[in-house]
C-alpha cells in the first residue's frame, strides 16, 4: 500500500478573496494530486483528483462552473512530466457522476489536447462509463481501468445521479465517492439505487484496504451533526475531508431503518437528505443567502 498525506485544513473560500487562487492543489504522494476549486469562484467548492499510473494520468472530475481549471491541470501534468524525465503522458478524464459542479470544466480541459497531453474525455454518461470501465451489466457488475501498474477498479453507484460510479485505487486504498459519500449532506435522489449502491460499495470493499473514503465536497463542520447552510462560501471550521469506511456501515444502517420511506436523518458527520421538490421560497432564501456572503467577502477580517 503507498502512502500519502492529507492536509490538516483545506481552504474554502475567503476570508480574503482577492489574496485565493482559484484552485488548492495538494500531493498526496508524487502520483496522486487532490485539487479543490476556491469557494471565492463557486460556493460548491468541489474536490478533483488527478492520479498518474505508468501509461496514463486520470482526472476523476472537471470542476464547478468558474473554476478555470485547465492552466492548474496543465501546470501539474507538466511538472509531473519534467519530475519524471517525460515528453508525454496521456490523460483520461472519467466523471463521479454528471452533475454540473463536477463536469463544468470539461469543454476547457478537451482544449488542453496536445502532444504533450493527448486527451480522452469520457462523458458523464452510463453508457460511456460502463464501457470505459468494462462494466457488463449496470449496475451490478464491477468494472476496471488500469493506468500502467496502476488499476482503479470502478463501481456503479447510482441513487444521487443515474451515471454515479465509485473507484477503488489498489495502489493507495482509497475509495473515491463522489456526493454519493462525503461530510456533509447526501443528497439522494432514488432511495434503492441509493442503497443497493451503498451495499455494492461495502461488499466491494469487505476484506480490503480502505486508507480513506474521499468525495466531492465538504458541508460538514469540526462540530458534530453541525452543518453550514446550502451556499456557505468561507468555512474556517470545517471538518476534514477523508472519511473511514464504517460510515458506510452508518449509511447502510440509517437507509435499512428507512423501510422505503425517504427521511432526513442526521449522523454525526453526515446527513442522509432524500431529495424532494425543492420549493421556490428555499431557492430564494438560498440564493439572498449566497448574495450577502458574496458581498461580505471582499471586505471582511479573519477572526
Ligand atoms: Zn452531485
Ligand atoms: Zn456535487
Amino acid at each position: 500500500m503507498r502512502a500519502g498525506t492529507l492536509p490538516s485544513r483545506w481552504d474554502s473560500g475567503g476570508p480574503k478573496c482577492m489574496e485565493m487562487p482559484e484552485w488548492q492543489a495538494h500531493e498526496y504522494n508524487p502520483d496522486l494530486y487532490i485539487l479543490r476549486q476556491s469557494g471565492c469562484t463557486d460556493f460548491e467548492k468541489p474536490f478533483v483528483f488527478l492520479l498518474f499510473g505508468g501509461e496514463r494520468a486520470l482526472l476523476l472530475d472537471t470542476g464547478s462552473r468558474n473554476g478555470n481549471i485547465a492552466p492548474q491541470i496543465a501546470l501539474i501534468v507538466h511538472r509531473w512530466l519534467t519530475r519524471n524525465g517525460r515528453d508525454s503522458i496521456p490523460l483520461l478524464i472519467v466523471h463521479t457522476h454528471a452533475h454540473g459542479d463536477h463536469v463544468a470544466g470539461d469543454a476547457a480541459l478537451k482544449a488542453l489536447n496536445d502532444a504533450a497531453i493527448p486527451i480522452t474525455l469520457i462523458p458523464a454518461t452510463v453508457e460511456d462509463n460502463q464501457k470505459i470501465f468494462g462494466i457488463a451489466h449496470w449496475p451490478e457488475d464491477a468494472g476496471a481501468v488500469d493506468l500502467g501498474n496502476r488499476i482503479l477498479d470502478a463501481l456503479a453507484i447510482p441513487g444521487h445521479q443515474d451515471a454515479g460510479v465509485a473507484l477503488y485505487d489498489r495502489q493507495t486504498g482509497i475509495l473515491f465517492t463522489g456526493d454519493s459519500v462525503y461530510p456533509g449532506r447526501l443528497y439522494i435522489h432514488d432511495l434503492a439505487a441509493f442503497q443497493k449502491s451503498n451495499e455494492r460499495m461495502l461488499r466491494f470493499t469487505a476484506g480490503k484496504p480502505v486508507t480513506h473514503i474521499l468525495g466531492n465536497h465538504i458541508e460538514q463542520t469540526r462540530t458534530p451533526y453541525l452543518d453550514y447552510p446550502e451556499g456557505t462560501l468561507w468555512q474556517p471550521q470545517e471538518h476534514e475531508l477523508a472519511l473511514p469506511r464504517g460510515v458506510l456501515l452508518e449509511i447502510q444502517a440509517g437507509l435499512e431503518s428507512m423501510h422505503g420511506k425517504p427521511q432526513r436523518m442526521a449522523y454525526r458527520d453526515f446527513t442522509l437528505w432524500p431529495r424532494a421538490e425543492r420549493n421556490p421560497a428555499d431557492e430564494a432564501r438560498v440564493e439572498a443567502y449566497k448574495q450577502q456572503q458574496r458581498k461580505a467577502m471582499w471586505d471582511q477580517n479573519s477572526p
